[in-house]
């Protein structure tokens, strides 16, 4: 109404977020319900005050030691050994990481395409960044269409292919072999990206995209500290990929855009890593214990490796929403109507969940 001369596409979006009204019992955004522990803050304390004893100056603009540390950590964790600081990117949350190489790789003219439901910030980076985003459908029980994408790549061309895997919002797996055919189907047309944003609550023995890297130089893997690792405060994402495309993501980057602050708060943990993971084995086991209370509820629920589960389906999922958050309970809608998806919390907040979803039932019926 001001005469502001805003991009339309703009005006007529809201900004992204999830609701967070202060309420006891928060599943909604797939944190791990568990703070660092003590050891760890203490860790961070130390290094954030080195840091800040020199916060006159720009911090290290190309993060060498936190690319150092994060390398270690990816090949120790996807048994990689490869993995070099050279191939390593990091920004402020992994949404920065794929907002900087659609930068690269999206643009005018340029299309992107996903396999919905996915993330849904994945529209929006293409917004952002002035790239067509022409996604294609999962198949029948969310599962990846693998000859649906590949039609959808002959026939869109796109530049910039987005698959996350553990997929949000339904927590599957898409397999390697998968993933494989999907690089080779792009090659020398398009990045691939795999969203493994959930990647540390894969089953074990199910192998990484991380394991494909060395083959395939336009295939990029993003994490993130967000999820497992326990630091969503923090907002540090990274990206692996080969050098080159690595070499590409630094042009784009707005200058010292990691702050000596973030950097030395991210080594820190990672000076820790196996403490931030510890319940990770049992944040999993509790997974399939919420699924299977859900089934037996009479819910079908999606077979999630990430840390929560879509389940559904409701006539009116809002009406379930509502009165879960009137008993204290926030849980997310997103995704397909007539599902709604649950993060796993600690037992109490799990508990919690499951009997005000009983309680809202019976008020339903
Ligand atoms: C949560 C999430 C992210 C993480 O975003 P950050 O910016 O790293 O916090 C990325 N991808 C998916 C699919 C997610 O669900």
């Amino acid at each position: 109404m001001s005469g502001l001369p805003v991009r339309p596409e703009i005006a007529a979006a809201e900004p992204y977020g999830a609701p967070h009204p202060d309420v006891p019992v928060r599943l909604n955004v797939n944190e791990n319900p568990y703070p660092p522990p003590p050891e760890v803050v203490d860790g961070i304390v130390q290094r954030v005050r080195q840091a800040a004893e020199q916060a006159n100056r720009y911090p290290d603009r190309d993060f060498t030691a936190l690319r150092s540390a994060l390398a270690d950590y990816l090949a120790r964790e996807a048994e990689v050994p490869d993995i070099t600081p050279d191939m390593i990117w990091a920004a402020n949350g992994s949404n920065e990481v794929m907002l900087q190489l659609m930068q690269v790789f999206g643009g005018p003219g340029r299309t992107a395409i996903g396999f919905e439901p996915a993330y849904s910030m994945y529209p929006e980076y293409a917004r952002n960044t002035f790239t067509t985003w022409r996604p294609t459908q999962r198949g029948p029980d969310f599962a990846f269409d693998l000859a649906r994408a590949l039609r959808q790549i002959e026939h869109e061309a796109p530049t910039v292919v987005l698959l996350d895997s553990p997929n949000n919002p339904t927590g599957l797996i898409t397999p390697l072999e998968t993933v494989e055919a999907l690089a080779e189907q792009t090659a020398g047309r398009a990045v691939l990206l795999v969203d493994e944003a959930y990647g540390e609550f894969r089953q074990p023995g199910t192998p990484s995209a991380l394991k494909l890297l060395a083959r395939y130089p336009h295939l990029a893997v993003s994490r993130t500290m967000s999820k497992a690792f326990a630091f969503a405060g923090v907002r540090l994402g990274y990206l692996a990929a080969a050098p080159e495309l690595i070499g590409y993501l630094r042009t784009v980057r707005l200058p010292y855009h990691l702050s000596a602050i973030t950097q030395a708060t991210a080594l820190a943990a990672l000076d820790y890593a196996g403490l931030m993971l510890s319940q990770i084995a049992e944040l999993r086991e509790r997974r399939k214990r919420l699924a299977s209370a859900l089934g037996a509820m009479g819910f079908t629920v999606t077979d999630s490796e990430a840390n929560f589960v879509l389940f559904g389906r409701f006539e009116d999922r809002h009406a379930t929403w509502r009165k879960l958050l009137a008993q204290g309970v926030i849980i997310r809608q997103v995704g397909p109507a007539g599902w709604l998806r649950v993060s796993v919390g600690t037992e109490a907040e799990t508990l919690a969940f499951l009997r005000a979803l009983a309680r809202t039932r019976e008020e339903l019926e």
